[in-house]
């Protein structure tokens, strides 16, 4: 997925390719998996991550975000194209040599990357061992992509929001926060806490400084040790 917080990089490659029609999103059930690429942002340094990160963009998002910075990144008539495991390590080992020195690697974002989690894994088994590999996610995902992203991934990113579940629906348009905090006690179980951080926005116009306060005592009692909390930028 990806958030507010997205701070961009260097190099930003929209994919231009032809549309697909939407139900194409379900190809990740064929043998094969495919991923719904809708761009990639090379060469990013002191954002996600450690090193030099690659992000890798999917297309698709059950939420619906008010301040989403990549709009176009879901919802119906998406510019994505489906490409296979190794056509993405085509795309992304041209900066091999950056990942390998300085300890960096892919960030899956999006969208909601989790809901490609057979792909994510499918990938990191033909990538390069010493690439680090990383998520943005809102955790609003099928439970099942749990157990396959935490073995995939190190280190998770997770944008919750906000713990209020009517904040939650407000400023995402859907009622998921109970689900979603259930699947961040599923991955905490999975992975431990320090492998996951949450991050916590201040949403200008949604909620209060209180909230985030209140949002991280609640988080900090599930076993949450490492926490993002931020303001976003309107
Ligand atoms: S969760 Fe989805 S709608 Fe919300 S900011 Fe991320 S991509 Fe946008």
């Amino acid at each position: 997925m990806s958030s507010g917080v997205d701070k961009g990089g260097p190099e930003l490659t929209a994919l231009t390719a032809a549309p697909e029609a939407a139900d194409t999103l379900t190809a990740s059930a064929a043998a094969v998996p495919r991923l719904p690429l809708w761009q990639i942002s090379r060469l990013r340094m002191a954002t996600d991550g450690h090193g030099v990160t690659a992000l890798v963009g999917s297309y698709g998002c059950p939420l619906n975000c008010k301040y989403c910075i990549n709009p176009d990144s879901h919802g119906s008539g998406g510019n994505y194209r489906l490409v296979t495991p190794e056509e993405l390590l085509e795309l992304v080992k041209i900066d091999d040599l950056y990942y390998l020195a300085t300890g960096g690697g892919i960030m899956f974002g999006g969208g909601e990357p989790l809901l490609n989690a057979d792909f994510i894994a499918a990938f990191r088994r033909i990538a390069p061992k010493e690439w680090n590999f990383y998520a943005e996610t809102s955790l609003c995902v099928p439970k099942k992509a749990l157990t396959v992203a935490a073995g995939a991934i190190d280190h998770f990113y997770v944008d919750v929001k906000d713990t209020d579940a009517a904040i939650f629906e407000r400023y995402t348009g859907v009622n998921a926060a109970a689900s979603v905090f259930r699947n961040l006690g599923a991955l905490l179980a999975l992975t431990g806490p320090e492998r996951i951080t949450v991050r916590l926005p201040l949403i200008p116009g949604f909620n209060t400084a209180e909230d985030v306060l209140r949002s991280k005592e609640r988080l900090t009692e599930a076993g949450v040790v490492n926490f993002d909390c931020f303001n976003y930028r309107v």
